[in-house]
Order: structure tokens, then sequence, then C-alpha cells
């Protein structure tokens, strides 16, 4: 088979196309899930949370001591149609005290409640939305 000059301007052409198209949809998967992250300016446990070092048992009263964070990921309200995750390190605290009924216990926000995954005000947009838009 011989190789002629168009045969190789079809294969650029080609191969031209396909990367266009993986381009492409490389763009959208990333346009549709693109996340938005709480800025570190404002993380959810700076508003309400108690200082770290005067943090007492909510049984006891006891001091507590830090034992790690558990990531949490909330759904929170769509954002230009999108929808919205927000990461969150929620500190975990344990009790020195050995009597306590409670070993540990994790930092709560107005924003989420103890272990919630829609945030308050996405299940206010949601349940607002049914009765908005029921059929
Ligand atoms: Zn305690």
């Amino acid at each position: 088979m011989r190789v002629e000059g168009w045969h190789v301007m079809l294969f650029l052409a080609t191969l031209l196309a396909v990367a266009a198209v993986i381009v492409a949809v490389t763009l959208v998967v990333l346009w549709t899930v693109r996340r938005v992250r709480i800025a570190a300016a404002n993380p959810p446990d700076s508003a309400t949370a108690k200082p770290r070092s005067a943090t007492g048992g909510p049984d006891c009263g006891v001091i507590a001591v830090g034992h790690g964070r558990r990531r949490v990921r909330l759904h929170d309200i769509p954002y230009f149609g999108r929808p919205v995750r927000l990461p969150w390190a929620k500190r975990v605290w344990r009790c020195p005290d050995q009597g306590c009924p409670r070993m540990t216990f994790a930092e709560e926000h107005a924003l989420a409640g103890p272990r919630a995954k829609p945030t308050a005000r996405a299940v206010n947009w949601a349940t607002d939305a049914l009765q908005h838009f029921d059929t």
C-alpha cells in the first residue's frame, strides 16, 4: 500500500479531531463536577465552635482532649444549578474522665446537625421547593 500525502493529512485531521473531543469531554466533566470549597478564611467551625483549649464534655463538663478529625461531606443548596458539597474536617474530642458515659464527641455547627448529610439550609431549600413546585 502506498502512503500518499492526503492519507497523512486525513490521519492528522482524525488525530486532531479525537484530541479535540477528548479535551471537550474533559472540560464538560470538570465543569459539571466542579465543587465549591469553603474558603480557609471562613471554616464552619470558626463561627460558633468553642475554642479548642476550653472544650468541655457535653455531659460531664470535663475539659476534653483532641481526638483527631472526622471528614464529612455536606450537601448544600445548589449554586447556579450545580450541586455543592462542603468538605468539613470535623473535630473530635475524647473525654479523659474514665467514668464518663460519653467517651468521644464531635464538633457541632448550626449549619449541620449531628450526623447530618444535607445542611440545614439545603433541607429548608428542598422543603420550600416541594411546597412551591409540587404538582
Ligand atoms: Zn466526659
